[in-house]
């Protein structure tokens, strides 16, 4: 069955400049200039492939508009938003946590990734696509009310949301987020707020490194609407794939989100340089599979991607591409190269340390009442 995928992606996406780095750490003294592991690179190759496969031509446009300042004062400071509007239109600056660097300019581009999303939302909200995928930079999901940090500015997925509720009056929300990295930036926005239920996927401790345990699952007053699964580095599919099933597919099913947006990052990725997980490209769209069948079932299919992670520039392009074939239904016959690989490895078999890990999420699914 085929669907109509909206598909957001703007050239000035790749212009966010984050600078000479060493990947993470400012270069100089012993350390040779290097980028950022956030640069452009792995989103532009992600828009090139959708382009030359064909997939471009089977989604729906859409076209990404700015967030206004009273769009991200939902969800974020006023400090906080002046301030990044006062280095951008200087020299450039830094988010927040002195690892996210961003040049002149960048206020505008990261008001234009939180409005890519909402631009996403809109059209699956107003019925113009089914489904949407937002390919946005830079990303959001670290980000907290007051401040950036972890290459991203604005929240994203949190702006969208806020947008969702003020136009259409959308309650009840779930944020699935299967990015290598805890969702904190949502878990921190949401935390006392029971009608957004927030899933995050993550490698246990990597970062941010003092959240996403699974003993976090919300503030008074909003108790299970937060849950966590922190995996063991190794996880591959079959890990992946438990946790869809067992943790995100019942809490969502009992929760029943009129609306269900992914933080989707592929930095979990056996290539990526920032984590340890083994996921492959069909991993990743089998997930997303699972997450349109889960849509289809609680919310009338209303589910909406926002790009967030994935610094493999050879392997995040086939990742987004089995997505986008998974959400729209149409398989474009191009094999990714690593698959041969990656994806019969026995790594992606599921280990009993990860589904340890699982089991103690799907406790907290259970003991909250929403099994
Ligand atoms: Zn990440």
């Amino acid at each position: 069955m085929t669907r109509r995928t909206g598909y957001v992606w703007h050239e000035r996406y790749a212009w966010h400049d984050t600078g000479t780095h060493i990947g993470i750490y400012p270069s100089g003294g012993m350390s040779q200039p290097y980028h950022a592991f956030e640069s452009s690179q792995s989103k532009s190759r992600i828009a090139g492939l959708i382009e030359v496969s064909g997939m471009l031509d089977e989604l729906t446009r859409v076209g990404a508009r700015p967030a206004t300042r009273d769009e991200l004062l939902r969800v974020h400071t006023a400090a906080h938003v002046d301030r990044i509007k006062a280095e951008s239109d200087g020299a450039g600056g830094d988010g927040g946590d002195g690892t996210t660097p961003f040049g002149p300019g960048s206020y505008e581009i990261a008001a234009l990734a939180a409005g890519g999303t909402i631009a996403a939302t809109d059209h699956v909200l107003t019925g113009a696509a089914d489904n949407a995928y937002a390919l946005v930079r830079p990303p959001g999901h670290h980000a907290v009310a007051e401040t950036g940090m972890g290459y991203c500015l604005f929240n994203n997925v949190a702006v969208a949301i806020e947008h969702a509720r003020a136009t259409y009056g959308t309650r009840r929300v779930a944020i699935v987020d299967y990015d290598v990295h805890h969702g904190n930036g949502a878990q921190s926005i949401y935390w006392d707020d029971p009608d957004v239920l927030t899933i995050s996927l993550h490698q246990e401790r990597l970062f941010p490194q003092d959240s996403g345990d699974v003993s976090e699952t919300g503030g008074p007053g909003a108790e299970g609407s937060c849950i966590n699964v922190p995996l063991p580095a190794g996880s591959g599919n079959g890990a992946y794939l438990a946790a869809i099933d067992r943790v995100v597919a019942p809490a969502i099913a009992a929760f029943a989100p009129e609306l269900i947006m992914v933080c989707s990052g592929f930095d979990a990725s056996p290539l990526d340089p920032l984590g340890c997980m083994t996921v492959g490209s069909e991993g990743f769209g089998l997930m997303a599979a699972r997450l349109v069948e889960i849509a289809t079932e609680v919310c009338d299919g209303h589910l909406v991607l926002t790009h967030e992670g994935g610094y493999s520039p050879v392997h995040a392009p086939f990742c987004a591409l089995a997505v986008l074939e998974a959400l729209s239904g149409r398989p474009t016959g191009v094999v990714d190269p690593f698959a041969v690989g990656f994806e019969h490895s026995p790594a992606h078999a599921l280990r009993p340390w990860q589904e340890e890990a699982i089991a103690q999420a799907e406790e907290v699914v259970r003991a909250l009442g929403v099994d």
